[in-house]
């Protein structure tokens, strides 16, 4: 029988269809580790919030991975900011599901302020020590989005209290780890450093030609893909306001736009009614929300991967994009300015500058040949730095250094990851 862990995963399953409003990295990562994790051996249940009436209560993910949906709050899609006062309710079923099965976790695994909350609660009650992995913190996006931040005053508070009652707090970057040591006074030698990753055998290097004929894309334009979350913050703005500025001669440039659902149709919108005050509506293509299967299909089809979020706690579809062979434009911001070498597997921008990117683009394109080397140095990074099994290596050695272990597992020296250029 193998080690016994709880993930809890409020807002975030990796069952939930992708690129609405609040489902994105997070399910993905939950995912993805649980993977890894449960192939070494672990034992995972992860406990996520029931968001339909008809899911059963525990579902098998794969080998050695449940998913529990926990009764809390109405059974259906609830915005992520509102979710807090089910937390109390989260924890009640939560233990009357273990009670129920006669369960113990030697560890749990938060994700999210939210998660924490309950963790700290279990600990309270059970002992059971957790670490956490924020995702993202409530100050910074403070910082950001002022009042715009829907989340409950109490964000903030209960952050600071799980730095304070954590076993140890996974930073994803070297930027969460100082926005986490300077925000939140975390001691440096409670936090390790653990990025996000790639599944490569879901997304792996493609036929840019062939990618372009299974999607229907011409082969004679310049295409620039931006895929993700359809929020605000993400800038998607920013890109089709570069692309109004972007020169290419007489090559037209596409700008295609992956993601955004029902919830997010006002934020799409927003987007179309841009493109067409800046005359570009006839380059932009919304595709939609796309299934993890599709995903590389359009990574390999554009030229370019562009990202220019305002703040980034790490971002995985950088690399996603340079799995698949493609260069990445993205903001010089938290795990997108550690994940992406600027220079080498596609460059580095200012956030809400779309000069700057519209300049970038055009010199790229003038330079094929660089974007050749960017791509195949891409391919190498990922696959040097950050896989999920990589990852995962380094979580159980974060595990084992709470809950101990016979096997040592050595830990991925990411402090210096910044400065190994491939
Ligand atoms: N995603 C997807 N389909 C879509 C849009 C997004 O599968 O239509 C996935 C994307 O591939 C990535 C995740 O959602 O794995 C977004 O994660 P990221 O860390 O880039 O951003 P976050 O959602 O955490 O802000």
């Amino acid at each position: 029988m193998g080690r016994r862990i709880a993930f809890i995963s409020e807002h975030a399953s990796p069952l939930a269809a992708l690129g609405g409003a609040d489902a994105g990295g997070q399910n993905v990562y939950v995912g993805e580790v649980a993977r890894q994790l449960a192939a070494k051996g672990f034992q995972i249940d992860i406990f996520t919030r029931r968001e339909e009436r008809e899911l059963p209560e525990v579902v098998t993910f794969s080998n050695n991975i449940r998913i529990i949906h926990v009764n809390a709050g109405p059974p259906e899609d609830i915005p992520k900011e509102t979710l807090l006062q089910y937390m109390p309710a989260f924890k009640a079923d939560m233990i009357r599901f273990m009670v129920q099965e006669q369960l113990f976790y030697e560890l749990i695994h938060a994700n999210f302020f939210m998660s924490a909350w309950v963790a700290m609660e279990l600990k309270a009650i059970l002992g059971v020590p957790f670490v956490v992995t924020f995702h993202a913190l409530g100050h910074i996006r403070r910082i950001h989005q002022g009042s715009n931040d829907r989340f409950p005053e109490e964000r903030i508070a209960i952050e600071e209290q799980a730095v304070k009652e954590a076993s140890l707090i996974i930073a994803e970057c070297p930027q969460d780890r100082e926005d986490l040591m300077k925000y939140y006074h975390a001691p440096a030698e409670k936090i390790t450093i653990i990025p996000c990753g790639v599944n490569t055998e879901e997304l792996y290097p493609l036929n840019k030609s062939m990618a372009r004929s299974l999607l229907g894309l011409p082969y004679n334009e310049r295409i620039l893909l931006q895929l993700g979350r359809m929020v605000p913050r993400k800038g998607v703005d920013n890109v089709i306001a570069a692309l109004a500025k972007v020169k290419n001669g007489d090559t037209k440039v596409r700008l295609l736009i992956v993601g955004g659902d029902a919830d997010t149709a006002a934020e799409l919108a927003r987007l179309q009614q841009l493109a067409r005050e800046l005359k570009v509506g006839d380059k932009v293509y919304f595709a939609g929300q796309k299934s993890r299967q599709e995903l590389k299909y359009y990574y390999a089809a554009a030229d370019l991967f562009i990202t220019t979020p305002w703040y980034e706690p790490f971002g995985i579809t950088p690399l996603e994009a340079m799995a698949c062979g493609t260069p990445v434009i993205g903001s010089n911001v938290g795990g997108i300015k550690f994940s992406v070498a600027d220079g080498q597997t596609g460059a580095l921008v200012p956030p809400k500058d779309p000069d700057a990117l519209a300049r970038k683009i055009t010199a790229l394109f003038r330079s094929p040949g660089v974007l050749r080397e960017m791509s195949n140095n891409a391919i190498r990074r990922v696959n040097k730095l950050f896989t999920w099994e990589l990852v995962a290596r380094d979580m159980q050695a974060a595990y084992e250094r709470i809950i101990g272990s016979n096997v040592i597992a050595r830990p991925t020296d990411f402090e210096t990851a910044q400065s190994i250029s491939l």
